[in-house]
């Protein structure tokens, strides 16, 4: 293969992170806490504006192990996840030794269908189990439809923990993705839209939530000159030299949208006209991040072609392409969890990709792009 890679989504560095990262070699700040900690946290409170906490981590999972932890979640209870998702999203609920619930996704959004949700929980109740919390993915960027999500989760009073690892910078009419629930996990994992090599937060309105997250994040010391202890702690904390790389990413956060939503509307522009091949809308009043770009190919309607077809000759090209998440209902290690839906989510999975959307995509990078989509959907490839 001669061609350079393209992949999904890489780092997209600023410039300045290697100025906070040296600041904190100079000052020998090497250490899980530090000035960079502080201002890294301090920006994604601002950032995600009204009074919001932010406790940074060493990843998003974390963070969500955390949210439950807080939440009081522990072996044998029930909690509610968005079906189609990263795994890390129900992992954490495991790693407490309770049940993930799933609730299928809806076709607006492709998120959390407050439909089904209502019928799982009312179905849980009438089994003698109330659900602990509730699990909602903002993915790929789209703000799950969170109004109707919450009513529904203070009608039976569940707490909501926002997986919001890949919506830094969504909102729906100005409300910000992370700052609907009880709390909400961030990830500044490798392939986000910013990211400090690896780490997360959690985020909340409630200082005491945010405390009680660092003090776990750190072993769990009482407070005494020896170690002493009184729960169960974790080393979940991010180091200040990954948050020196967070910093200087928030600077450039803005951009980073800005340049995620230009490369969707360069898709959407090129395969507008090509039959089968529909995007993920945005409903009115809602705004994506855009972390990835998403099509579904309805093979129906593209004269067998599916999303398969296109997501080989894109690797044919070394060019990076993954189909959307597969639904936690259908995954071998779930197999025994309960599940809730209309199986939207195995059809959005069945046809779906993801295609390169980095902020650091060269435009000849997306012309070769643009260049095999529109060869698969030629007339020419149909007949061969
Ligand atoms: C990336 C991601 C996570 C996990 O974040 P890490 O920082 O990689 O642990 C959780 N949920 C979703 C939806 C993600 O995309």
């Amino acid at each position: 293969m001669s061609q350079s890679k393209i992949w999904l989504s890489s780092p997209h560095m600023g410039g300045r992170e290697q100025e906070y990262v040296k600041e904190a070699f100079d000052t020998n700040w090497v250490a899980p806490l530090g000035p960079n900690v502080n201002g890294f946290e301090q920006d994604i409170s601002d950032y995600l504006k009204g009074d919001v906490h932010t406790a940074a981590l060493s990843s998003g999972t974390a963070a969500l192990h955390l949210g439950l932890i807080l939440l009081g979640v522990q072996a044998g209870d029930e909690v509610i996840c968005q079906s189609m998702t990263f795994s890390a999203s129900a992992n954490p609920i495991a790693y407490q030794g309770a049940t993930p619930v799933f609730v299928d996704s809806e076709a607006d959004t492709w998120n959390m269908s407050p439909y089904h949700l209502e019928k799982a929980i009312i179905d849980r109740l009438e089994k003698g189990k109330k659900p602990k919390a509730i699990i909602p993915v903002h993915l790929y960027g789209m703000p799950v439809k969170m109004n109707e999500i919450m009513v529904i989760a203070q009608k039976y009073d569940i707490p909501v923990l926002e997986d919001a690892a890949e919506a830094l910078g969504s909102h729906i009419d100005g409300k910000m993705c992370g700052t609907y629930g009880e709390m909400a996990a961030l990830s500044f994992n490798g392939n986000k839209i910013i990211t400090t090599s690896g780490g997360g937060a959690l985020v909340s309105g409630n200082a005491k939530y945010i405390h009680d997250a660092r003090f776990l994040a750190t072993q769990a010391r009482d407070a005494a000159p020896h170690y002493q202890h009184s729960h169960i702690g974790y080393n979940y904390r991010m180091s200040n030299i990954c948050a020196g790389i967070g910093r200087g990413q928030m600077e450039v956060l803005a951009d980073r949208v800005a340049q995620r939503r230009a490369i969707y509307d360069q898709y959407v522009q090129r395969m507008s006209g090509i039959p089968g091949v529909s995007f993920q809308l945005e409903p009115e009043g809602y705004f994506s991040n855009r972390w990835l770009t998403t099509i579904l190919i309805d093979p129906k309607e593209t004269g067998g072609i599916t999303r398969e077809t296109l997501r080989l000759e894109l690797e044919k090209d070394n060019i990076e392409s993954r189909p959307l998440w597969k639904p936690m209902h259908l995954q071998p290690v779930f197999s025994n969890s309960p599940y809730y839906g209309d199986d939207t989510s195995v059809e959005l999975f069945n046809n779906g990709l993801c295609l390169p959307s980095g902020s650091n995509l060269a435009s000849e990078d997306l012309e070769r792009v643009f260049s095999i989509i529109e060869s698969v959907f030629s007339k020419e490839y149909a007949a061969h």
